[in-house]
This record gives structure tokens, sequence and C-alpha cells, in this order.
């Protein structure tokens, strides 16, 4: 068992990595897609099905943790992976970012940010000090510093302040967590879509040193040719030996083309939420289970995927209990959804392993431009 959190590259192709990174509770393949647990659940699914699906780790919040039912109150029962029942690695966020999108009524100042809770009204402090007190107190393996992330299209001098606030946190954020074996502390790039103001946090974050690092303020509206734009540039400026992770992203091709350009980790709600609302991710496209033509459709939603949803129930099935508002519709859908984001990452750690990532790139492009089947 290691007991430091350490990265190994096994292989690239073009910008394109492949490795694991080991952990104490486990190892983490990468490129790794990370379900989203915001409230201590995978919502819709058991932690074991999470599992199955591929996943290695799960992303935990702790703006909504802190809140309810508080991270000295997880602590108190043994720390979040006992609470929830997930024994393999979590990686938490700051909670800066959802204190932004989130909460009521907040302030800035170079100290921290406070705000009113968005459950109940309660006033309450994010800091970087407070911010690592309470994700060492959720127990997590890998913990992210605080930061702010202003949403664009912002000025490029609100972007480079902001930018320069949050090296300062992340230098408070390094200071406060301090050393612990088994667990690692990732600094967070940000700069927005300024090549130049990216190059300075990511020189900054170097100097400060971190175990991995993430490409912060990226999938907050800039869309995805200026993501992409970004992403040709932003991972390059990172420490090569390190694990990259790109935050809050996303569609499928949005994954992809992150891969592409040398990510490592991502995470996103989106598998897990669309999967609530009828929304499903195929080889094939996107799919609207609620549309009438499944009605009476036999097949499966997809015939080749090894989710229960596609080997043991049908469109119609899956149609019907989606229009009845039945729970096991939210359940199916997120299990297949899920199940279809980690084939995508083992497709690609395979395909970069292999070196034949851009056969597989034309592949998954492909199956999407088919669209989804209409005829029987
Ligand atoms: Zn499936």
């Amino acid at each position: 068992m290691v007991e430091r959190i350490a990265f190994q590259l096994n292989g690239t192709d073009g910008a394109a990595r492949t490795g694991v990174i080991s952990t104490p509770r486990g190892e983490i393949r990468t490129p790794a897609f990370m379900p989203v647990g915001t409230a201590a659940t995978v919502k819709a699914m058991m932690p074991e099905s999470v599992r199955e699906t591929g996943a290695d780790i799960l992303l935990g919040n702790t703006y909504h943790l802190m809140l309810r039912p508080t991270a000295e109150r997880i602590a108190a029962l043994g720390g979040l992976h006992r609470f929830m029942n997930w024994d393999r690695p979590i990686l938490t966020d700051s909670g800066g970012f959802q204190v932004m999108s989130l909460s009521g009524l907040r302030k800035m100042s170079e100290k921290g940010v406070t705000f009113k809770s968005h459950i109940d009204g309660s006033r309450h402090e994010l800091t970087p000090e407070r911010s690592m007190e309470i994700q060492r107190l959720l127990g997590s393996d890998i913990v992210m510093c605080f930061d702010e992330c202003p949403a664009l299209p912002a000025d490029r001098d609100r972007i480079a302040e902001s930018m320069r606030m949050s090296m300062r946190w992340a230098q408070r954020s390094r200071d406060a967590f301090g050393d612990r074996p088994g667990h690692a502390l990732f600094g967070i790039q940000q700069g927005g879509l300024e090549r130049d103001l990216r190059e300075e946090s990511a020189s900054a974050l170097c100097d400060i040193g971190f175990d991995g690092y993430a490409v912060g303020g990226l999938a907050v509206g800039e869309g995805q040719a200026a993501m992409f734009d970004c992403l040709d540039y932003a991972p390059g400026q990172l420490p090569e030996d390190k694990p990259r992770y790109l935050m809050g992203v996303g569609k499928p091709d949005d994954i992809v083309g992150a891969v592409k350009r040398g990510i490592d980790m991502m995470d996103c709600v989106l598998p897990s939420r669309s999967g609530r609302t009828g929304q499903v991710f195929t080889r094939h496209g996107v799919v609207n289970i609620k549309n009438a033509r499944h009605q009476d459709d036999p097949r499966p939603l997809d015939e080749n995927c090894r989710c229960p949803a596609c080997r043991n129930y049908s469109r119609a099935y899956l149609h019907h209990v989606f229009r009845a508002q039945e729970m096991i519709s939210g359940m199916l859908l997120t299990w297949h959804n899920l199940t279809y984001f980690q084939d995508i990452m083992q497709g690609m750690r395979d395909a970069i392993a292999g070196g034949t990532f851009a056969a597989w790139e034309a592949d998954f492009h492909a199956g999407r431009a088919d669209g989804d089947i209409e005829r029987l």
C-alpha cells in the first residue's frame, strides 16, 4: 500500500496522456472521469453501482457538506468515506466556486468570503484556512485550493486581479494544509482566456509546489471553441509529472477534446443530472427518452452497452417509467450515463496506451454523427 499520493505517466499519444494516480485508498486510472457526489451521494445511485460503472474516484462538494450535515458532524461519524460508504478516493472542491454560483448575499475580501446559506439563510465564512479545515474534517484524499473563479466574459483587469488574489490564497491554502502523508493538495490555475495570465498563474503555483494542478476558470460560459483554444496551451504550462485536472467538464465531446489536449482528470454533474431529466448519452449521440417515438420501441437504448438499463430494459419501458415519474427512471438512466462516460474514459486510456488515439477519436465522432437510430 502506498503511503503518499503519486502519479505515474504510462503513455502519451500526441498531447494525450494515460497513467495512474496511486493513493492509500486505491488507484485512479487516468484519464479519469469523477462522478459528482454533491451531498454525500451520487444521486439515484448506490456506491457499489457507481464503482461498477468503472469510477475510481468521486467528487464531493465542500459548500454543500459544510452547510448540511456539516463537516464537523461527518468527522465525528468517521469521515466522508465511511459516512457515504465509499472506501475509494474522494476529491473535494474548495467550496469557492459554489459559494459564487449558489449562495445568496456574499461579500468578498482579501481574507475570504462571507455568505448566506441557500438552505436557511444562515451566515457562513469561507477562507483558504477554513476550506482546508473542512476538507480535512471530511477526510478528502485530494484537496483543492480555495480560489475565486470569475464568470466569463470578464474584462482583463478583473481577471488579472482575481487570479493574483487566488495565487495568494493558494499560498495560504498550502500553508494551512501542511504535510499530510496520503493526502494531496492541488493548486488551481486561473487567468481566464488570457495566455500570459495563465502563464503567470502556472508559474506562481509551481513556485509554491502542489501534488497536482487544475485548470480552473473554464466551462463558465466561454463556449467549447474558446475552451479548446485555452486548452491548446494551458495544460502545457503546468508540470508534466503531475496530474492535470479540468474542473467541471463536461459533455462527452468536451471530455474527449480535453484529454486530447493533455488533461488527466475531469468531473461533471451532467451524466447524473441528465439521467434524472430523461437525457441519455450514447455512442449515437443524445437520446431524449421522453420523446413519444420510444413508446413502442422494444430495443435497448444502446445494444452494445453493458449497463443494466440497456441489458434488461426496452426503450418503451424506460420511456414509460420516465413519463410515470417512477424513481427507477432516474436510477436506470443515471446508471447508463455514468457507464457510458466511464466507457469513453476506458476507450481513451486504451487508445492512448496503444498509440491509436486519433483513430479512436475519429470513431467517436463518426458514431455521434450517425445520430440515434430512428428505424426498427
Ligand atoms: Zn446502457
